[in-house]
């Protein structure tokens, strides 16, 4: 069993696909052990996104994230983290695989619907980024 960390961005929100995209990872036997709905400040955004600091997109992708409401969630399950960037497709919409959340929601490299840890390092300091223990279920 794994767990990874998974974001619905301010987009996914705004387009009321909080349901649908629980629903995707749900319909693919991934249980949600956290959820939590947040507004992230400018500074819980930046200490998330880090190791993006130095790359130009930085700037915009801090606004972007702190621009609305954001729900974040522990996803469970086998091979979760991979399972999941695989459900999440590409991070160009442009380039996603058909049937994915980016490929059918998201307009662009930045506004692309959901975030999810790329390995067990990167999970492990985006759960506890998040979450303490006794919120995980
Ligand atoms: P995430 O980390 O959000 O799950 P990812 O792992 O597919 O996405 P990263 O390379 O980690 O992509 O980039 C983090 C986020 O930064 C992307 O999801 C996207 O919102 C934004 N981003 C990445 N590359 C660009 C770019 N070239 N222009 C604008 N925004 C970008
Ligand atoms: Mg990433």
């Amino acid at each position: 069993m794994e767990r990874t960390l998974s974001i619905i961005k301010p987009d996914g929100v705004q387009k009321s696909l909080v349901g649908q995209v629980i629903s995707v990872f749900e319909n693919a036997g991934i249980r949600i052990a956290a959820l939590k709905m947040r507004r992230l400040s400018r500074s819980e955004a930046e200490g998330f996104y880090y190791v993006h600091k130095d790359r130009p997109f930085f700037g915009e992708l801090v606004e972007f994230m702190i621009s609305g409401a954001v729900v974040i969630m522990v996803l469970e399950g086998q091979n979760v983290i991979s399972r999941n960037r695989e459900i999440m497709g590409a991070t160009d919409p442009k380039e996603a695989a058909p049937g994915t959340i980016r490929a059918r929601w998201a307009d662009t490299k930045q506004n692309n619907i959901v975030h999810g840890s790329d390995s067990p390092e990167t999970a492990k300091f985006e759960i506890g980024y998040f979450f303490s223990s006794i919120e995980i279920c």
